[in-house]
């Protein structure tokens, strides 16, 4: 008995989402926010936890967390809330319920992998709408696509992972009035967008619903996504989700620091503004090309994209190589905007790079 006589086909021709060893990196590659929680809050944070009950089951719906993030976040009054162990797994959840035979999941590209790879292994079809060479919705692809596969799932990050940038608002209505099925606004990079978001938006449509994460606010190592929407969906999909999906200190953590969300609100301020500094410093550099984000990282296209990536790394720098990942990112990179000084090692380490190749 061998793998491949029992493993579903379409497990077999999948690879597993790599993340590269970090260890003694600048660490640029995973949109994480480079700042610790001050070390006040950090001590009250050790003090509840010492506290936890870990002996006991997490509480299963999370309430008291939920009331704090409704606070923290301003989700509307008349919208439920679905939590996820990271929201990589309300994409999951969502799949599995809407995974009826033959149904689609339609998304963009490039856009985030694990649409694609999470519709392949709940065993939905899935259909990727290539954007326009500069990154935006083409709209008239988009909307023959949807008229052709009637998705049962829309995804679209807002702002979008690896480019960076936010669609066009007034496509996004469109686009969520054509669909026949559900469309979920993914605004994991909502903190870094200027206020841009849909979650106002929600119940005014019927088949539409903000999800989001509080990984890159600062709480990657926590593990929490949420899902906002009509009661009457979250219903469905509550009863996909693991029981205990949300451990005890997740729980316990979140909300203590979400209490004082304002910390990370400020953090969140500090990267855009370098990321306006690290932009200008990269525009500066010739052959570098830089592309407008409205999220906490930063695309760039350079030439033999792929070797400097890994002169970077020999030089102590990991960065995200998206060069062979699609068409339209022929030779770019991905970076985070980390601290100042992360900043700097990383423009030192290119400027390096660069010269070398000169
Ligand atoms: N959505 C988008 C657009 C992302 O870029 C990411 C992380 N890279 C996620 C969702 C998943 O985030 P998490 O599982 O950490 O909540």
């Amino acid at each position: 008995m061998s793998p491949d006589q029992l493993i579903r086909p379409e497990i077999l021709h999948l690879s597993a989402y790599h993340v590269p060893d970090a260890r003694g990196m600048v660490k640029l590659d995973a949109m994480e926010n480079p700042y610790r929680l001050p070390a006040g809050l950090a001590r009250e944070l050790g003090e509840a936890l010492a506290g936890a009950a870990v002996n006991r089951y997490p509480d299963p719906r999370a309430d008291g967390l939920k009331a704090v993030m409704r606070q923290a976040f301003a989700i509307p009054a008349q919208l439920e809330i679905l939590l996820g162990n990271g929201s990589d797994e309300l994409i999951q959840i969502l799949a599995t319920a809407l995974a009826r035979p033959g149904a689609t999941l339609l998304s963009v590209e490039p856009s985030f992998v694990m649409y694609r790879l999470i519709a392949e292994f709940c065993g939905m079809r899935y259909v990727g709408v290539a954007l326009t060479p500069d990154f935006a919705l083409d709209e008239t692809a988009m909307l023959k696509a949807i008229a052709a596969h009637k998705p049962a799932l829309v995804f679209l990050a807002y702002p979008n992972n690896p480019t960076g940038n936010a669609f066009d608002r007034a496509v996004i209505e469109r686009i969520v009035s054509a669909t026949p099925g559900l469309v979920v606004v993914d605004e994991a990079y909502h903190a870094f967008a200027g206020g841009l978001s849909f979650l106002d938006d929600v119940p005014r449509h019927d088949n539409l619903l903000v999800m989001r994460t509080v990984s890159k606010l600062g709480l990657a190592g926590l593990r929490l996504g949420y899902l906002v929407g009509a009661p009457a969906w979250i219903r469905e999909f509550d009863k996909v989700r693991l029981p205990y999906n949300v451990g005890v200190l997740t729980q316990l953590a979140a909300r203590i620091v979400l209490q004082n969300v304002a910390v990370l609100k400020q953090q969140a301020a500090l990267i855009v503004a370098e990321r306006a500094r690290l932009a200008q410093s990269l525009q500066q550099l010739a052959d570098v090309q830089v592309y407008d984000s409205v999220a906490n990282f930063l695309l760039i296209r350079l030439p033999r994209a792929a070797d400097v990536f890994e002169g970077l790394k020999r030089r102590g720098v990991l960065v995200k190589n998206l060069h062979g990942t699609h068409p339209l990112l022929a030779d770019c990179l991905r970076v985070t905007v980390g601290t100042p000084e992360e900043n700097r090692l990383f423009l030192d380490a290119l400027k390096a790079e660069l010269d070398t190749r000169s």
